[in-house]
């Protein structure tokens, strides 16, 4: 008669000789509690399947491939093959490399955050990049907090608490991840004053709407959809001067605010923060990791003694940014300096300007090897497309581009889609595309590691 089989103990287990590297990787306690999750699945399969596989060798395995998977980083590399270069779910800008070694030289080191070198004391760390900020954007001062939203908290929260701000309603946006602006004004306590309509606000809105409660007369780029038609605003000079009659700070959120003009790159125009000072903007604030192609921060340029009073409120030290950060800021904005070479070494720029010719050059490379790893599945063509700039940056414009096409083979239809999509999402480095039109689309203009993309190809699971 067969005995039921029974699985071993735990301390055997452990005392067996290919557990002593995993202890010495994982720490005695993890090892136990994966020994332990490994037997309770396995005492789990005995009530329903009497012979079980009890081989201890083969715990062992599972118990490493368990403690690999827990130990390895949820937070991880990805390729972005879907069309958007600047994608907030995806980590928007890449770091240069220069940023990425300046972020790596500050990381277990002390550093001259807040002290100053020259005096031996106590520095400010806005001063890392305040004075390059200023250099490049001709502003008279600078701060930097931790993000575009925050920076936008600050400014209202500090100049415009218990007090009326006036916004154009075709400019009460929300930006992807919860990002209102007349939720984040009420929150910072100020109160929003909205005039004109959605498609056209005139001069005499705003005029009309000033009172003795006005704090600020403030403009927001529209940055992720685009007015058309039967449409009017007013130009920025236009309301920077009607603020200087009333004694009120003028006051932008510019969103993505790129340093440098994008169309002599052939890019969409999109405001700079130094065009809109020369306007007479008083404030303006924007991100970091937009455009910028830097790390995730707000910064906000202006007059010295609006910007004083910003560094003044307490919100500021919770607001502020860490040694990173600063780290990566400072060494993106110094790529400025050298604007020749900026589309080289920065890498959201580098994608952005790429051209239709060198990616279709790069689909027909890889497409064999597609082709290959593909072969009973589905059919792989290429296909030109168009790429989308991203985070807010209008969604009309969009750069010429090539995809790989992905169709399923035979029936299935959805089914076949998504399985096809979940084994490209399933590899090392998961490749995440678009669904589209019964396809799988994968845009290549974000794909620069071409090698390691053709290498993992094999491990496809489908
Ligand atoms: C993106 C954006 C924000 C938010 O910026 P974050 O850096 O993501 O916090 C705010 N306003 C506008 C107009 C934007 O485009």
């Amino acid at each position: 008669m067969n005995h039921p089989a029974r699985p071993p103990s735990v301390d055997s287990l452990l005392n067996r000789p290919e557990v002593a590297d995993l202890k010495e990787r994982y720490g005695h306690s993890a090892v136990v509690a994966a020994l332990r999750a490994e037997l309770g699945e396995l005492r789990e399969t005995l009530k329903t399947q009497p012979t079980p596989d009890v081989d201890p060798a083969r715990i062992v395995t599972d118990c490493r491939k368990r403690l690999e998977t827990e130990f390895s980083p949820n937070l991880r590399p990805v390729f972005n093959l879907t069309g958007t270069v600047l994608h907030t779910n995806l980590g928007r800008a890449l770091l240069a490399d220069e940023a990425v070694e300046a972020v790596l030289a500050v990381l277990a080191r002390p550093s001259n955050l807040e002290y100053d070198l020259d005096n031996a004391k106590r520095g400010d760390r806005d001063d890392h990049i305040d004075g390059l900020i200023r250099e490049l954007t001709g502003a008279e001062a600078a701060t930097v907090v931790n993000n575009n939203a925050a920076a936008v908290f600050l400014l209202l929260n500090t100049l415009a608490i218990r007090k009326e701000v006036i916004v154009s309603r075709g400019e009460l946006i929300e930006i992807g991840g919860a990002f209102r602006i007349p939720d984040i004004m009420s929150r910072a306590g100020a109160k929003l004053r909205e005039v004109g309509t959605t498609n056209r606000t005139h001069r005499k809105d705003y005029v009309e709407a000033v009172n003795p409660r006005t704090a600020l007369i403030m403009k927001v780029h529209r940055s992720n959809y685009a007015i058309e038609g039967f449409t009017a605003t007013v130009p920025e000079d236009q309301l920077a001067e009607l603020a200087r009659e009333h004694g009120l700070p003028f006051v932008e959120d510019l969103g993505s605010g790129t340093l440098i003009d994008l169309s002599s790159y052939g890019l969409p125009k999109e405001p700079t923060p130094q065009q809109a000072l020369a306007k007479g903007t008083d404030l303006v604030s924007f991100s970091g990791d937009k455009l910028l192609g830097g790390p995730q921060a707000g910064i906000l340029v202006g007059r010295k003694e609006l910007i004083a009073k910003l560094k003044r409120n307490p919100l500021k030290r919770a607001l502020r940014v860490d040694k990173m950060t600063l780290a990566a800021l400072e060494a993106t904005l110094k790529l400025y300096r050298s604007p020749e070479l900026l589309s080289r070494r920065l890498p959201t720029l580098r994608l952005l300007t790429r051209s239709e010719d060198d990616i279709l050059a790069l689909a027909r490379r890889i497409l064999p090897a597609m082709q290959t790893a593909l072969s009973d599945h589905a059919v792989v063509s290429i296909e030109s497309c168009r790429s989308q700039i991203g985070s807010g940056s209008l969604p009309v414009d969009r750069l010429p581009s090539a995809c790989l096409v992905l169709v399923p083979k035979g029936k299935g239809g959805g089914r076949a889609l998504s399985r096809l999509a979940n084994a490209f999402r399933d590899l090392p480095v998961p490749v995440i595309g678009r669904l589209e039109d019964g396809a799988l689309r994968f845009d290549l203009r974000c794909l620069e590691d071409e090698s390691g993309f053709v290498a993992q190809l094999a491990q496809l699971e489908l």
